[in-house]
């Protein structure tokens, strides 16, 4: 094969003529080149101040934008606002609140797998870190303070595993899919080994005295079905933060009375 240049395929194909068509044209663009050369240091010279002020305020500013995100972002990751609040507002999942099939929470974790001051039911059982550590602290502190046994039963349910439970359960005993705030990674059910019902041991009176503390409610106190929608649930606790769960256990409220909406 001959890979001389020139003899290949390729340009060669234009012929002997092309090769003065082709100096014509490198001396147009020279005097192009030549031109558009002489013009810039007088384009440039008229308005350098400007531009560079514009320049330099557009990156400044969009330098502070970047700044500002990138705290609230930080913030909102530190203090864990990212899943207990949704759109601005405290997450609140109930039959007329529904999340999206596709709504899975930040930062789930395997209970098993932490530590856990508690006994789980499962090894199967998955919370967003933001319940799960203030859960913890809840828990040990009951430990220290003798309250032990605590068993937790159930956390997270994915939208597929709530149309399960929804079809095995009796449906006012359980929630349609999306209104279920298990959904949220945000709650979850806990009992002890009793034959008398969990409302009845001390370690749900000391949930009722404590919970608070640690940023968690009972979600579905006694004779509030009016406005949650759903009957007494003992077992039942979702994290708030401390703040929203001290102010709903001292007025005595639900999260839709606190938040201002429907069940
Ligand atoms: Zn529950």
């Amino acid at each position: 094969m001959d890979r001389r240049p020139g003899t290949g395929r390729g340009p060669a194909a234009g012929g002997g003529g092309s090769s003065a068509r082709r100096a014509a044209a490198r001396a147009e663009k020279d005097a192009v080149r030549r031109v558009a050369r002489s013009r810039r240091p007088r384009r440039g010279a008229r308005f350098p101040l400007t531009l560079t002020l514009s320049k330099a305020k557009a990156i400044t500013s969009a330098a502070i934008c970047v700044a500002l995100l990138g705290g609230m972002f930080g913030l909102g990751w530190f203090f864990g606002v990212q899943s207990t609040h949704f759109h601005g507002k405290i997450l609140l999942v109930n039959d007329s609140h529904r999340l999206e099939a596709d709504y899975v929470p930040e930062g789930l974790v395997n209970l098993y797998n932490q530590r856990h001051s508690f006994r789980l039911a499962s090894s199967e059982i998955y919370l967003a870190r933001e319940c799960y550590e203030p859960m913890e602290q809840m828990f040990h502190a009951a430990e220290v303070a003798d309250m032990n046994g605590y068993i937790v039963t159930s956390g997270y349910r994915s939208y597929e595993r709530q149309a399960e439970v929804y079809a095995e359960s009796d449906p006012d005993k359980a929630q349609e899919p999306g209104a279920s705030e298990h959904q949220t990674g945000l709650a979850f059910d806990v009992t002890v080994e009793t034959s008398e019902g969990f409302e009845s041991t001390p370690q749900y009176a000391w949930l009722q005295q404590h919970a608070h503390e640690y940023g968690f409610i009972q979600r579905y106190p006694a004779n509030k079905a009016e406005e949650t929608g759903i009957s007494y649930e003992p077992w039942h606790y979702r994290y708030v933060g401390k703040q929203a769960a001290t102010q709903i256990w001292e007025q005595d409220i639900t999260l839709e009375a606190f938040l201002g909406e429907s069940k």
